[in-house]
């Protein structure tokens, strides 16, 4: 059983009406089905570019269904949504090494305004995306909003809460990772994986392949520019660089890593700069949207050092050890960490975003004996490397700091400061984690014991099920946590679960 494909209901009878693009050329490449079965999506809004992506798979979790030769993708990009005005187009070699995948860069394109984009291969057309440009700085522009996402386990829930992102009117959409899910895991489930953990290239594409067959999620992706970066579950749970609890030989576990990260790319509007080579690749981003705002996409499973105080184990949450507090371990890596420190000299933007995986805060626990406990997954097992990025946020006298992070599938307010051991310290940024678009999340006591233990924590959720919206103008930075009511209903409705505020030249979150 294929899932609904509502989306694209109208594309396949625009297809066969004579190709709207004019040209010819090639011989000419026929379908057996509809080949845009996973939709299109566009990402990495610069000034005046955009990349716009697609996939040829007619038999989407069949490795597509394509044969093995390339095909040419004809793309457009109009400033108005019948295509009269194209403002730039091209034809781009869709090849079998990257699953028929497609990312054409359209430049030449003006600043700050809405685009419609289409695709067209043989006489296949695509549905059509909408997206928009960052905005130039000095053009005053008054306000940007954003929305921000993670975890979508796709068998614990549907995806309600990005039909209600679609409806909205957004800039931009911001994915923090575990995009997909590598395992079956939890309750209660709505649909199925069907098949186990993938650890092949093909198998990682026929993941992404259901995920994205999705059609809330296909919308979500046509109504907006997103920026993603990815969690573990792209690749596996908890791994850390080239270490894994559940593949411990790191060459074979690399393998995998190779495979996840060129599927991530394959199925990701992401730029051509972020192609891997082998189980490298690098997705961390600087993207500035005028005057306005600068958005740091940060990478915190590729560099980081292995996990503190669990040797092989699974990096859970356990009593310290001095490992975890040793000078030279990393979340970033040594590039990237020069790297945020010399774009944090180089913003322009009233506002700095730092988008990240997870939580930035201190969340100890303690246990009944009296004693913290830390997650050594999280930042709580990189407390060194904490401390230097938010050093280099006061080094740059950053104006307004916001953190914003995932994989915890909470919703979490709180205030950062450079030592979280002295509670009466300046706080330095304001941080929210989103909740989960679907995964399970943590238990209501877990949650109230971490509100209780660490003061820098203002507010914390794991009840629900959702994402963030994010709304910035020259005053203030207002973030609300938007809660679907039933993350098991199809048609679930979307409340307003909280809303707090970040004040222009006041660091840390209020109320709203
Ligand atoms: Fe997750
Ligand atoms: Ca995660």
């Amino acid at each position: 059983m294929m899932p609904r494909r509502r989306f694209l209901a109208g594309s396949l009878a625009s297809a066969a009406v004579a190709s709207p693009f004019g040209i010819v050329r090639g011989a000419p490449v026929t379908f057996s089905a509809d080949p845009y079965t996973l939709g299109v999506a566009s990402g990495c809004p610069r000034e005046n570019s955009i990349i716009l992506w697609t996939r040829l798979a007619p038999r989407p979790l069949e490795e597509g269904g394509m044969p093995p030769s390339p095909v040419e993708v004809e793309w457009q990009i109009a400033e108005d949504e019948g295509f009269a005005h194209i403002a730039a187009k091209g034809v781009v070699r869709a090849t079998a090494e990257l699953a028929h995948s497609v990312h054409a860069q359209a430049t030449g394109l003006r600043p700050g305004r809405v685009y419609w984009y289409r695709f067209r291969a043989g006489s296949a057309v695509s549905p059509v995306g909408r997206t928009r440009t960052a905005p130039a700085a000095g053009n005053g522009n008054g306000r940007f909003r954003f929305a921000f996402a993670s975890c979508q386990q796709y068998e614990q829930g549907y995806y309600a809460a990005y039909r209600d992102m679609a409806a909205r009117d957004l800039d931009l959409v911001v994915h923090l990772g575990d995009y997909i899910y590598e395992k079956s895991w939890g309750t209660r489930h709505v649909r199925q994986h069907g098949v186990g953990i993938p650890m092949t290239l093909g198998e990682f594409r026929n993941r992404y392949a259901l995920y994205k067959s999705d059609a809330d999620l296909q919308a979500a992706h046509a109504a907006f520019p997103w920026l993603s970066i990815w969690d573990d579950h792209e690749v596996a749970d908890d791994y850390a660089n080239d270490r894994s609890y559940t593949t411990r030989d790191p060459e074979r576990f690399l393998k995998i890593r190779a495979a996840a990260y060129q599927a991530y790319y394959e199925h990701m509007p992401l730029p051509p700069s972020a192609h891997p080579i082998g189980p490298n690749a690098t997705i961390y981003a600087h993207y500035r949207f005028g005057d306005m705002l600068d958005l740091l996409l940060l990478d915190e499973r590729q560099y980081r050092s292995a996990p503190a105080c669990v040797q092989t184990g699974r990096p859970a949450t356990v009593p310290d050890c001095a490992e975890r507090t040793e000078k030279v371990r990393t979340m970033l890596g040594d590039s990237q960490e020069r790297w945020f420190d010399a774009r944090l000299g180089d913003r322009r933007g009233r506002w700095t975003v730092v988008a990240q995986q997870t939580l930035m805060a201190e969340a100890k626990r303690k246990d009944a004996e009296g004693g913290d406990r830390f997650r050594m997954d999280g930042w709580d097992g990189y407390p060194n490397a904490r401390r230097r990025l938010l050093d280099s946020i006061v080094t740059h006298k950053v104006r307004n700091p916001v953190v914003i992070g995932g994989d915890r599938h909470a919703f979490f307010a709180a205030d950062l400061k450079c030592d979280f051991s002295r509670p009466h310290e300046a706080t330095i940024a304001a941080e929210f984690v989103g909740t989960s678009i679907t995964s399970d999340g943590p238990g209501e006591s877990s949650v109230r014991n971490a509100l209780a233990g660490n003061s820098d924590l203002i507010y914390a959720n794991g009840e629900k099920r959702g994402y963030a919206v994010v709304a910035l103008d020259a005053r203030s930075c207002t973030v609300g946590f938007e809660a679907l009511e039933d993350v098991k209903d199809a048609h679930s409705a979307v409340r307003r679960l909280a809303t707090f505020a970040v004040e222009d030249g006041v660091p840390g979150v209020k109320a709203a």
